[in-house]
């Protein structure tokens, strides 16, 4: 049951809190209730922009009293749009970027709203890395709590499995510590159960040794020879070193980038070890089973390389995404994968396949409630577009892609790659995502941490 909400409550949440409150009419506000995706269009009754984190507690009290619901936002990269809501409270953490590097310990503390930029930034200098997404601009916070996949995961894990610690805001307004000697049932939620539990005013991270330059690079492939270079590149992921990660995008990529305006398939790979003939001669191996139609390749500093990306998705974008671990990728996969994929005409992505395996696999299935840790491959069926006219034909694109793929699928999901939906049943979809065994210890969680489901916009564990 929701208060009403009046001018004088308003009042009183200004007067708790250090940071900026934004009613619709305040300047700014058009802009503070927007996510990275175009196609959330909410109107919240105020965006609260934490200026510290000690404005994180007033702001759960405020909910949890008044009834309205909360958003919380770290980076705003959600797709789904779990960062704003309409009529309720956006909590944006957005100026909490603080990260501190501890270089003798290779630890890294990391405020709840940086973006991975901030933290690759204070890293590469000391020549160490965390493993973190691969578009710069996306939240730490989302992306940790989610799970975490980008160019380290096969070397180091997930961005969640290198996290040491966080402090965590409950649902009461107590600060927590979630680590592997301090409420290690909450350490273990936070691994992959999303903002379900509170909110992370601080995350504590391993960091890796990693030049700050490092060999990667893109083989490009136009689609004669989509088929060849598939079953190729699967051939290859049999047998590699765990510094070698690759990704499989198809996309048609923006002007800048010179590689016309025809949709094309990038192996794009990295490669974390000093050691770069040796990066070279593995990546040979595929050059040669699967000679490109062109190629980028160089030694490249780790910030340019982790924001390579960046122009492919700015701010705005609309985008709809499905995902699915599999294992095959055989004639009869590739086929499919090919087929829809000559679809993709416009500026943006049709799909990535990302190699899994390595430090990732190695991680205990239990260790965390991240799904599938024995797939060989993680497809993200992910659309960007920028005219809202062709949401409907994009939206079906997608949908249709991973239908095809859907008998492929080897069970299990990947919140972070997860689109918005009608959801009727989340129990259900929870269940899809986790598994039976792993829900059953994250509602008991939800059910001692968050029991009136206070952080419910999100891929929601229902207590009840
Ligand atoms: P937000 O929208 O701010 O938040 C996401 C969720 O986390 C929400 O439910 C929110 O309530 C919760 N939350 C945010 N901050 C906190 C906090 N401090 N405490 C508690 N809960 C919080 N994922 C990958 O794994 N690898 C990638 O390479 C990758 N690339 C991406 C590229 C783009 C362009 C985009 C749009 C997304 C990408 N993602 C990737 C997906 C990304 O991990 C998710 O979208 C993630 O949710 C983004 O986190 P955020 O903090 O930016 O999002």
């Amino acid at each position: 049951m929701s208060t009403t909400v009046t001018p004088e409550l308003l009042e009183a949440l200004r007067r708790r809190v250090g940071g900026i409150v934004m009613l619709p009419g305040d300047p700014g506000y058009d802009e503070a209730r927007l996510v990275w995706n175009g196609m959330i269009d909410r109107y919240p009754i105020a965006v609260v922009r934490a200026a510290t984190v000690g404005d994180i507690g007033p702001v759960i009290e405020f909910a949890a009293d008044t009834g309205l619901p909360l958003a919380v936002r770290g980076g705003g990269h959600n797709v789904a749009g779990n960062g704003t809501t309409d009529g309720g409270i956006v909590l944006d953490l957005g100026s909490l970027n603080f990260v501190e590097v501890d270089a003798p310990t290779s630890t890294v503390r990391v405020e709840g709203g940086a973006t991975l930029a901030h933290v690759d930034a204070a890293t590469t200098i000391h020549d160490l890395a965390v493993p973190l997404g691969v578009v710069s601009g996306t939240g730490v916070a989302g992306l940790t709590l989610g799970g975490g996949l980008g160019w380290l995961t096969r070397a180091h894990g997930l961005t969640a499995d290198n996290l040491l610690s966080a402090e965590v805001v409950t649902a009461e307004g107590r600060t927590v510590r979630a680590s592997a000697e301090e409420n290690p049932d909450l350490f273990w939620g936070i691994r992959g159960g999303g903002g379900n539990f509170g909110v992370v005013a601080y995350f504590t991270f391993r960091a890796h040794p990693l030049p700050a330059e490092v060999y990667a690079g893109n083989l490009v492939y136009s689609p004669e020879h989509w088929t060849g270079a598939l079953a190729a590149w699967e051939a290859w992921t049999r047998d590699l070193p765990d510094e070698m990660q690759s990704i499989v995008s198809v996309l048609v990529p923006p002007a800048s980038w010179e590689l016309g305006d025809e949709h094309v398939m990038l192996v794009g790979f990295a490669w974390a070890s000093p050691d770069k003939e040796e990066g070279a001669r593995v990546a040979g191996l595929l050059r040669d089973a699967a000679p490109p139609d062109g190629a980028v390749v160089a030694p490249t500093p780790w910030t340019a390389w982790q924001s390579g990306m960046d122009e492919l998705f700015p701010k705005g974008s609309r985008a709809y995404w499905k995902n699915a671990a599999f294992d095959r990728l055989d004639a009869e996969v590739i086929d499919v994968l090919v087929r829809r994929a000559t679809e993709q005409t416009w500026t943006g992505t049709a799909f990535d396949i990302h190699h899994m395996g390595g430090a990732f696999a190695r991680v205990p299935a239990d260790a965390t409630p991240f799904p599938a840790r024995d797939a060989r491959f993680w497809l993200n069926v992910y659309g960007f577009w920028a005219d809202p006219g062709d949401d409907r034909e994009r939206t079906a694109f997608v949908r249709g892609l991973a239908q095809d793929m859907a008998p492929f699928a080897t069970g299990g999901q990947y919140v972070n790659f997860m689109g918005r939906e009608d959801v009727h049943d989340w129990h259900a979809q929870a269940a899809a995502v986790y598994g039976p065994e792993k829900l059953e210890r994250l509602v008991a969680l939800k059910r001692r941490y968050d029991p009136a489901n206070l952080f419910r916009l999100n891929h929601n564990i229902p207590p009840g």
